[in-house]
């Protein structure tokens, strides 16, 4: 959360006490300053300080989720099983970044810290997220450069390079940079292939737990949630 929302919250300052001690240097974030009010903390990362006092920083949950076929990326449905139906703990505000088909299986990341989260959201389009893909006849060397090159949508939009690495005949992992609507998909349809099979391996610097059964979950450990700061942080 907003470092200057808690102080706010923790030592029942003003808005005007906060910035004042963030001004004057009173505010310290594992033993540094920090006077930007809008800089996240959570607590199994951050110690706070604040004019040498230390105040009690919310944690948060982070879960991995290894999404089976069949369920649908949303919070409710009326109809259709979601990924959040999955969840058997506190669920409130719980929330995915980025989403997958149904019938795509692999990394979901649950959260319910807003200010990450969101920016995470936002950004995901930019990082990186690799896939297997099974598709329906046999890969050829040529795809790999016009992967590199970038895909051309028959509506003319020329997708940003991508990396196809071809692991047999009809197996390949594939890593690419923007998010579009069924973004795999429709790049394999625009040189000829339907894609049997997807799953996502990996979003960023988070790894799908792989041994974690289709439709289980877990919480991120504290590395896993620090290499999330860091992208927000911008490391
Ligand atoms: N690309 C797709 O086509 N589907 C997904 O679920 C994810 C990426």
């Amino acid at each position: 959360m907003r470092i200057d929302l808690l102080i706010e919250q923790e030592m029942k300052y003003s808005r005007k006490q906060v910035k004042k001690a963030l001004l004057n240097k009173k505010v310290v974030v594992n033993n540094k300053i920090i006077n930007d009010g809008s800089f996240n903390v959570e607590g199994r990362l951050h110690r706070v300080e604040v004019d040498g006092e230390e105040i009690k920083v919310p944690k948060h949950s982070y879960y991995q989720l290894n999404k089976p076929k069949g369920v649908i990326t949303a919070n409710k449905d009326k109809s259709q099983k979601t990924i959040i139906d999955l969840i058997n703990e506190n669920k409130r505000d719980l929330f995915s970044v980025g989403r997958l088909d149904k019938n795509t299986t692999g990394l979901i990341l649950l959260t319910d810290d807003g200010k990450l989260g969101y920016y995470l959201t936002q950004k995901f389009f930019e990082v990186t997220k690799e896939y297997v893909v099974t598709v329906n006849r046999v890969l050829t060397k040529e795809l790999i450069e016009l992967f590199d090159y970038g895909i051309i949508f028959d509506d003319g939009y020329q997708c940003k390079k991508a990396k196809l690495e071809i692991i047999d005949d009809y197996n390949a992992k594939v890593i690419i940079s923007e998010g579009k609507r069924h973004q795999i998909k429709k790049m394999f349809l625009s040189v000829g292939y339907y894609v049997c099979k997807l799953h996502r391996t990996r979003i960023g610097n988070l790894k799908l737990d792989e041994t974690l059964k289709q439709g289980s979950y877990r919480k991120l450990n504290k590395s896993e949630i620090k290499k999330l700061y860091n992208i927000y942080e911008g490391e």
